[in-house]
Parts: structure tokens; C-alpha cells; sequence
């Protein structure tokens, strides 16, 4: 066989491109006859160059989208599993992939033993292989990185544990839209191929143009190729038999062989089994398809896929596929004369081997591929850009899960390896049992990243499923904190009784907090940081009187301020709006704690004399005041617009609407327009909904002015802590924008907003936003696009440009921590707790996607509207900064902005200590801060093969890189090169005999590390760590 020789140069490619509305788009097929005659070309050839057909098995299957996780074991699953091993033991050259180790590892646990041989029998002899060997397969738009690496971790743990193998190459065909975050995860745990499926129609296009859908991906801070994996992107439409064994849905469709009594499909009905007289034609066209497939790549080598969705479920299907398939490969390969084909089942190393055998060298591109828009509907674009906000309930939820395990696996590791170290068998005993209920927290997590979970795609009944399995993580999650934190603190065998300080009685509620116990009027609160960085934390807890104390652990008496807690009350003649009361037994103490690099702390709350007291905040109130018995000093809001100060900067609020400005730093003296607007797009019926995002432009207005029509109050409350401008819109809206007092801190550099908005009940067709209008001149000229800055999975930054012929909908974008436009001198940089759409379509504009309603499905298969709106928080910082005269080679959010990034992502645990004698009132679990431009993931206790906690933990590390030309308000404390710890850095307590360098997920270990000292992180890495005590 003559090797085919490529191209010998590398292209660097970075998918953003000029989109534009192909000719072939209403055929909604891009072969052509240019592409018609490369393929006759290559055939000609195939005596040089043989076609190689790699004939795979497989069956995707969603955990959960049309019904539950658990339905779709039972109803599915499970058989398909079963199936499996009968069918791989009867027919001895049949294939099979699996992906989900979810649902692998529960079918698992029920299996025989003598079928668990089978299985390890069948991945020995490589017929069955497990790509990516995640949990779940993961979103990749609305995800954290956190989670989906923690999923990878959780799926590869299982298997090395119980079938001891380590995947080899990831397999992501149905995510809507691709980014180069998942790549670099499974790159890192040591696997070398993905393969990619719902790409912009163009790309596809232009990838098959450029026989370039086997590329090499490489992260844009990589200048040597470390990152490099090898992608497959197939071609057509999706990964279904009829769209994927050639560019032909008509012939393809005629090589589904599924047929089962009752069962009305297309293929069922056309698809004939092959038999002696029609084998040599059915053959011959197939291989015309597949040759046509194989003339896309240089190396001639077809990677087909037969399976479609929860496929295999019946026995009958795998003897019709096998038996079919098998006819028409022993035809072609009995003819091998005439036809010059090699065809065989295989799996997805199989193909990957065949193509580097054959080729040496790829093109190489950098980027991502969101946003996603297929044709094959309705022959006109539709794109898959509703999905990063819908359902922000969830979205926010599970981020709030995130920040819970994460804390609770650090401080887990701590806590049980102290106690084994200092011999305490009673919390040695509790942790331990602990394990098996986080493990089920981690689990639920996990599967919340698949794609049809966290993107809010899958039906009403099954979003409650999901939801009550993460309102299960979060208690989980609180109640280990506790036993955790009690462990710590507390003298040997004796419990401290903590307690999480939010309640949330079921799911769908709203958090309440709790208020704190001030029997003997000294109440206490534990706060835990598991940021490895000194944190000023703004703490809020909820008290009986006004008249209190804040104590540090030191003792000494820190500023307080004490907000009032307000009631809504509704009256007859205000039914809809309500009206705002003092509570009376109810008061908000604000304080900001100094908290060192992970650590506990204990702070107290104590009770007063009532007395004159400066800590209690003034109210300026637009509405009725409440002339009752209140300790507030109250006045009327004055006219004109509104100013929020401190020793960085103004902020100035519309005296009208209440909303927010601009923002004057004091630094400069400059003032920066931002104003904020609210606004709703209307809706196209059937083409928005859960997955789709697309705007009725036909209408007049660009958008609705949804705040117009409510009745709305404007309270303003400022004390020595922060000040504050809340506005009420009737129901739809509670908005504060907050600004901090407290001088060096970082807290003054930007403006913190929180707001609850709800959508449920009247609306409909509803898409709300909330836009910043700046004057910053994010373009070149006046007659440029504007270009505008996203986050991709918290991980890294792309630069977004308008594309105006895509519309806003093929201009929005997913962000998961950031966005930020700027130009020569100033960033503005907005700061999200969750995922969201964001777009940064309009000159000077950013807007993020905050909730949408919906009637009517968009026609992607979920089959509903989206109408279970739930009265939603989100959190965000504004950050206005000076730019210096610098350039980065790529785009990276600030020092200041990845910090308070950090406080939003996971903030500060609290506890509220109910009983029992707190021994250390102060503990920290770290000698020295890590520097600041390193965080810590993860530091995760791993189980051993009877899934009880080991003696190891997975330390995960992250060298962000943070840009170099904004003016820095934080003093130098980011490290040169690549150093991670500052010089003797220990774990207080714990003895740490072994370091270990290792993969991502820790299943390919490396070298043996002496100290912390010689751990080493390069900018803009993750780098995981075994730690051994
Ligand atoms: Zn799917």
C-alpha cells in the first residue's frame, strides 16, 4: 500500500470567519458538483490509495431529555446493556462504543459476575471500547469547567477501579456547539482524539472543502502543540444512519436495517435487508456514499457510525444490523479486486490508528465553533442560541452546587486526613461514612452537565427530576460541610452543632436565610474560605434586634451596619404590587470579614443595650414612610439623579428609573456612560424556544420596554459598610446595585448587582435581557463591527466580532463567567454568577440574556414550550478599569477581575453555630496564600476500588492568565515564571509523605515531586497533583 503524503505545512486557523448565506443552504445539502468530481478523482485512485471503512456500532443515549435518568435505565438502558453482551458474544467480530459511565456504572452494579467477565473480556479484545469515559456527555457552552472536569474525573475513576482501563478518545456528537474547553480537559486526562457533530453549516462546508474535518485543535496560548489533539468532525448534518454514511439522507436511509413490529419509521419502511439478489447493487451504491465520505479527508479512511439514538434497545436490531452489515462487508472485501476497499467493524481507536497510520500531518486550528446553526429543518439558518440561558433557575442552581462540593471536598480532605493522622477513630469513623453520600453529590452534579440538563432542553417533568437531585447535592453538600467544620474544631468526641445559615424548604423556593440564635445575646458564626487567598468577605446575617456588636476572632470589635429586612405586603388595593413594610422583628447585619487563605473563623454577633447606635443604616425611601417605632433615620429621595460614592469611584443612578448611569473613577477623573436597560425581545413562535433563540423582527420595536408598565419604588440605604440603591418594578423586577466602604480593599473597585427577576404568570414569547450602553469605542472606525470579549466555561476568553448578517441570534454567545468590550484606554467588564447568553451586537453594548418564556416548541425534538419561569437571583460585578499601553497576545480578564470572579464563583461558607464549644477559633488549614494568579479546583479525596474514601487526594491547579495591560489595583502578588507555592508552603496539621504528578482525571502517573516548592504551573494550565499521606 502507498502511503498518502499531506500537506507538510500547519495551518493555524481561527474560526471566525465571515459568515455568510451559502447558494446550496435550501437544498440544505453542500455537495456539489465540485465535491462530486474530487470524489470521482480520489476513486480513480483507490488502487494507490485503498478506501478504509470502519463500520461502528453505537447507541447514544441521553441521561434524561424526553423522560428521567431513571425511566430512560429502565424503559432502555438496561436492555441495550444486556443486548450487548449476548450480541458481542455471539457474533466474535462485532464492535460496540459506550460513552455515559452514569448509566454504565448503575447497570453495573447489578450485574453478575460472570457477565462482568464478559464485559472485561470484550474491552481485552478491544470490541468494546469506552470513549471519553465521562459521567455524562457534557455541554460545552453553559458548563463551569469545574464541573466538567469533575465528571471526567468521576467517570474515569469508576472505570479504572472496575474494569481497569483508561479511555483513549473522547466522543461528543451530540453537544450543540463545540469549544475548545472539553478538548483540553480530555487532553489533559491523557486522551489523544475527539470527535466533534453539530458545527455551523459554513464550517462544515468549509472543513470539507479544505479535507481538513480531521484537524489538530490546539488552545490559543499554545505555541509548541502541548495541547494538540486530533478531532474528527463528521460532515453531514447528524450522527444519525440517514444523515451520516454519505452526503445522501435519501440513499443512507435505505442502510438503517432497524425494523421492528409496531414500529412505523422511514428507514423501516424503506430499508430492505440485503439478500443474494440485491447485495452487489446495495453494496455498490453504499460504497459510492461512503467513498464520497472518505474523498472529504486525505487519508481515505471512513469512520462510520450505525446507531441513532437509545438504539439496540431490542435484540432483533443488533442481528439486524450485525447480520446486514456483516453480508455487505464480506461481499466488498471478498471483491477486493474490484472495489479496492478494506471494510470492518471497529471502534473509534481503530479509525483514529487508520488515519495516523496514513497521514503524519493536519491542519491545525485554534478556537471554537459556537455558535451552532443547522439548516436541515426548515432550510434557512437556525441558531442554537437560546439554550445558554433558558432555565437560568437551574443554571444558577447548579453553580451553586458547584461552589458547595467544591468547598466540601477541600475541606472534607483536610478533616479526614486530620483525623487519621491524630488517631481520632470517632471522626475518622463519621467521615468516613460521609464519603458514600458525597459521592452521590459529586454524581448528581455530573449528570446535570449533560447536554440536555444544564442547557434546559429537556422536558418540564424531567427538569423537577434534575432539580430535586441538585437540591438533594446541596444538602448533602451543607450537612458534610457541618460534620466536616465540627470535626475540626471541636475537642475529641464532641459534636460542634453548625448549621447552614440559608434554608430552602423544597425546590423551586426561594433561599431563606436564617435568623441567628441570640439566646444569651451572643450569637456565633463560623466562616469558612476555601479560597487559598486572603478574602474580604462581605457577610450578612439575619438578626432579631438592631442593636448588636460584631466581634472578629481576635476579639476585637469590627464596622457593622445594620439594613433594615423589608416585608412586602400585599393589600386589596394593591393587590398586584403590594406594599413595603419595616419588619419589625427582623434586621440585616452587614460586616466585612478579613479572612485568611483557607481557613475557618469564628465571628460573633452580640446583643446591646439599646442605645444610640452609628451603625444603623439611613433610608431614603420615595414611597410612604413608615412612621412606626423604627431605629432607621429616614428621608424622603430627593430629586434629580442619584450617587453612590466611595474612595474610587461614583456611580450615578437615573433619579427616574433608578437604574445605573455611569461610573466616574477616581483615578482618572474620567466618567464612562454605562447606562443599563431592561428590555424583552418578542419571540418568533415555533423558531425560539429551548434550544433556538430567535427574535420576531418584523415587529416594530426592537424590543419591549418590559419595566414600562410597573409600579415602581426606588429605596436607597447607606451606612459605613456599603450603600445601596434598590428598585422594586411591581413583581417582574427587584434590582440593588451595591457599593462597599472599605479602603485598599478590592471590594471598592467595582459595583456588585443582585437581582430576583420573575417571568411566570402573564408573559409570554419573552425573551428579557439587560443591556449596558457604554461609550466605550469598541471598534476601529466608526463604519467597523463592534468586537466584544466572552468567557468560555470559566476557562478562557474569545474575542466575539458582529456578524450582522447572522442576526442578534447569531451573535449571541454563551458566557459562564465574563464578558467585557473596551478600547485604547478603558475595559468594562461584566461579571456573571451563572450561565447566559451574551452579546455584544450594539456599539459600546453589553448584553446579557437573563430569562425567557416561551408557548410553543422550536422543533428540535423536546416536543414543549418553556413555561416553568421560577423567580430567579442572578449576581454580578461591574468593573471599570484604566487601561495601560500594553498588548496581550491573547484576550484575559484582569487580576481584579478574575479575583472578584472568585468571590462570586465560591463565596464564603457560613455556618451559624447552634451548639457545643468552638476549641480554635481561627484555624488555618494552609501556612502561606498561594499566589494570586493560582487557584486551587480542586482537592478531592479519591475512593479506592470499594469506593471508600482512600489515602490519596487529587490536587488540581490552575496558573490563570490574567492580562497585562490593565492598571493593576492589586499589589504585585502573581509569581514570574512558572511557580505555584510560595516558598515552604505546608498543609497546617497534615503530613504529606508523597506528591505525585499525574493526569487531569489521575489515570496516567507521572513523576514523584519532593515538595510543594517544585510543583510547577504554567500560565494559563491546569495541572493535577496526587497527594499521598
Ligand atoms: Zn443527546
Amino acid at each position: 500500500m502507498k502511503l498518502f503524503l499531506c500537506c507538510k505545512v500547519n495551518m493555524i486557523l481561527r474560526p471566525s470567519g465571515k459568515r455568510s448565506f451559502p447558494a446550496w443552504i435550501k437544498s440544505r445539502e453542500f455537495w456539489d458538483s465540485t465535491f462530486e468530481e474530487r470524489y470521482k478523482k480520489r476513486r480513480d485512485n483507490w488502487k494507490n490509495l485503498p478506501l478504509k471503512v470502519i463500520l461502528m456500532p453505537h447507541s447514544h443515549v441521553d441521561p434524561g431529555w424526553l423522560k428521567t435518568f431513571d425511566r430512560y435505565y429502565e424503559d432502555s438502558v438496561k436492555h441495550i446493556l444486556n443486548n450487548m453482551i449476548d450480541k458481542l458474544d455471539a457474533y466474535k467480530d462485532l464492535t460496540f462504543i459506550w460513552t455515559e459511565i452514569s448509566f454504565f456504572s448503575k447497570w453495573w452494579k447489578d450485574l453478575h459476575p460472570r457477565k462482568r467477565k464478559l464485559v472485561k473480556k470484550f474491552v481485552r479484545e478491544a470490541r468494546l471500547e469506552f470513549t471519553s469515559g465521562s459521567w455524562v456527555m457534557t455541554d460545552e457552552a453553559t458548563t463551569h469547567f469545574y464541573s466538567m472536569l469533575d465528571q471526567i474525573i468521576e467517570g474515569h475513576q469508576w472505570l479504572k477501579s472496575n474494569i481497569g482501563v483508561t479511555p483513549k478518545s473522547s466522543w461528543s456528537i451530540d453537544t450543540f456547539g463545540h469549544g475548545p474547553v472539553a478538548p483540553y480537559l480530555m487532553r489533559s486526562s491523557g486522551l489523544n482524539n475527539t470527535v466533534t457533530q453539530r458545527m455551523h453549516y459554513t464550517w462544515k462546508q468549509w472543513l470539507a472543502a479544505k479535507q481538513a474535518d480531521d484537524f489538530i485543535w490546539r488552545q490559543t496560548w499554545d505555541s509548541h502543540g502541548d495541547s494538540d489533539i486530533l478531532c474528527h468532525n463528521f460532515p453531514f448534518d447528524i450522527y444519525s444512519i440517514k444523515h451520516s454514511c454519505g452526503p445522501h439522507p435519501n440513499i443512507c436511509v435505505n442502510y438503517d436495517f432497524r425494523k421492528i413490529r409496531g414500529e412505523f419509521t422511514e428507514y423501516g419502511m424503506k430499508a430492505e435487508p440485503v439478500d443474494k439478489m440485491n447485495i452487489k447493487e446495495k453494496a455498490e451504491i453504499l460504497l459510492e456514499e461512503y467513498g464520497r465520505s472518505a474523498s472529504l479527508f486525505q487519508h481515505n479512511v471512513v469512520l462510520v457510525p450505525i446507531g441513532d439514538d437509545f438504539r439496540y434497545d431490542k435484540a432483533e436490531e443488533w442481528d439486524q444490523q450485525y447480520i446486514n452489515y456483516k453480508q455487505l462487508a464480506d461481499y466488498i472485501n471478498k471483491n477486493r479486486d474490484v472495489y479496492n476497499t478494506d471494510i470492518s467493524f471497529g471502534t473509534l481507536s481503530d479509525y483514529f490508528s487508520s488515519v495516523r497510520s496514513r497521514q503524519k500531518s493536519f491542519t491545525t486550528i485554534q478556537g471554537d465553533f459556537f455558535v451552532y446553526s443547522d439548516i436541515f429543518t426548515d432550510g434557512i439558518p437556525a441558531y442554537w442560541s437560546g439554550y445558554f440561558t433558558t432555565r437560568p433557575y437551574w443554571k444558577a442552581m447548579t453553580r451553586e452546587v458547584e461552589a458547595n462540593l467544591r468547598a466540601v471536598e477541600i475541606l472534607y480532605s483536610f478533616a479526614s486526613q486530620r483525623a487519621r493522622q491524630t488517631g481520632s477513630h470517632f471522626w475518622s469513623r463519621i467521615l468516613d461514612k460521609e464519603y458514600t453520600s458525597l459521592s452521590s453529590a459529586r454524581q448528581n452534579l455530573g449528570l446535570f452537565q449533560h447536554h440536555d440538563a444544564i442547557t434546559g432542553t429537556s422536558k418540564e417533568n424531567v427538569m423537577l427530576d434534575y432539580g430535586q437531585k441538585l437540591l438533594t447535592s446541596l444538602k448533602i453538600t451543607d450537612n458534610v460541610l457541618n460534620i466536616a467544620a465540627s470535626s475540626l474544631l471541636s475537642r475529641e468526641g464532641q459534636f460542634i452543632d453548625l448549621t447552614s445559615d440559608i434554608e430552602r424548604q423544597s425546590f423551586g423556593d426561594s433561599p431563606v436565610r436564617i435568623r441567628v440564635n441570640e439566646q444569651g445575646r451572643k450569637a456565633r458564626v463560623l466562616l469558612y474560605n476555601s479560597d487559598p487567598h486572603f478574602r474580604e468577605e462581605v457577610i450578612k446575617v439575619k438578626t432579631s434586634s438592631p442593636y448588636v456588636l460584631v466581634k472578629d476572632p481576635t476579639g476585637t470589635v469590627i464596622t457593622h451596619q445594620i439594613n433594615p429586612v423589608w416585608t412586602l405586603v400585599n393589600d386589596n388595593a394593591h393587590s398586584e404590587h403590594g406594599e413595603l413594610f419595616y419588619s419589625k422583628n427582623n434586621f440585616e447585619v452587614v460586616f466585612i470579614a478579613n479572612l485568611d487563605p483557607l481557613s475557618l473563623a469564628l465571628y460573633e454577633v452580640i446583643g446591646q443595650a439599646e442605645s444610640s447606635n452609628t451603625a444603623i443604616a439611613t433610608v431614603y425611601k420615595n414611597g410612604k414612610l413608615d412612621n412606626r417605632n423604627v431605629p432607621f433615620d429616614q428621608q424622603k429621595v430627593k430629586e434629580g439623579d442619584i450617587q453612590l460614592e466611595n474612595n474610587k469611584m461614583k456611580v450615578r443612578f437615573d433619579g427616574r428609573s433608578g437604574l445605573m448611569r455611569s461610573i466616574t473613577l477616581k483615578s482618572t477623573g474620567r466618567t464612562t456612560e454605562c447606562q443599563l436597560v431592561f428590555g424583552a425581545y418578542q419571540s418568533t413562535q415555533f423558531r425560539s424556544g429551548s434550544y433556538l433563540f430567535k427574535p420576531d423582527v418584523s415587529t416594530d420595536k426592537p424590543y419591549i420596554d418590559i419595566l414600562n408598565d410597573q409600579k415602581k419604588e426606588i429605596i436607597i440605604v447607606t451606612g459605613p459598610v456599603q450603600s445601596e440603591v434598590t428598585v422594586l418594578y411591581g413583581s417582574l423586577l427587584i434590582i440593588s446595585f451595591v457599593v462597599y466602604h472599605k479602603p485598599g480593599s478590592i471590594l471598592e473597585s467595582g459595583v456588585h448587582i443582585e437581582h430576583f427577576l420573575d417571568i411566570s404568570g402573564k408573559y409570554r414569547e419573552t425573551e428579557v435581557f439587560m443591556r449596558f450602553l457604554t461609550d466605550i469605542q469598541n471598534y476601529k472606525q466608526k463604519s467597523d463591527n463592534p468586537v466584544f470579549f466572552a468567557d468560555i466555561n470559566g476557562f478562557q476568553i474569545i474575542e466575539r466580532k458582529k456578524h450582522a448578517q447572522a442576526g442578534i441570534e447569531g451573535n449571541y454567545y454563551p458566557i459562564t463567567s465574563a464578558a467585557y468590550i473596551e478600547d485604547s484606554s478603558r475595559r468594562f467588564t461584566v461579571l456573571v454568577s451563572r450561565a447566559h447568553g451574551s452579546t455584544g451586537f450594539y456599539k459600546g453594548g453589553v448584553e446579557v440574556m437573563l430569562d425567557r418564556r416561551m408557548m410553543y416548541d422550536d422543533g428540535r425534538g423536546m416536543g414543549e414550550g418553556v413555561v416553568d419561569n421560577k423567580n430567579t437571583l442572578s449576581k454580578f460585578w461591574i468593573v471599570l478599569e484604566d487601561k495601560v499601553q500594553t498588548k496581550d497576545e491573547i484576550p484575559k480578564l484582569s487580576l481584579l477581575s478574575h479575583r472578584l470572579s472568585n468571590a462570586l464563583l465560591y463565596p464564603t461558607k457560613l455556618f451559624l453555630v447552634e451548639d457545643g464549644e468552638v476549641a480554635h477559633k481561627r484555624l488555618n488549614l494552609i501556612t502561606k496564600p498561594l499566589p494570586c494568579d493560582v487557584n486551587m479546583v480542586n482537592l478531592k479525596t479519591l475512593a479506592d476500588e470499594y469506593e471508600v474514601p482512600s489515602q490519596e487526594a487529587l490536587l488540581v491547579l490552575h496558573k490563570i492568565g490574567y492580562s497585562c495591560n490593565i492598571e493593576s489595583v492589586i499589589d504585585k502578588c502573581a509569581v514570574n515564571n512558572n511557580e505555584t507555592f510560595y516558598s515552604s508552603t505546608e498543609f497546617n496539621g497534615i503530613y504529606v509523605s508523597e506528591i505525585l504528578k499525574t493526569s487531569l482525571s489521575g489515570l496516567h502517573d507521572n513523576e514523584l515531586i519532593k515538595s510543594f516548592d517544585k510543583v510547577q504551573v504554567p500560565p494559563m494550565e491546569l495541572r493535577a497533583y496526587k497527594l499521598r499521606y
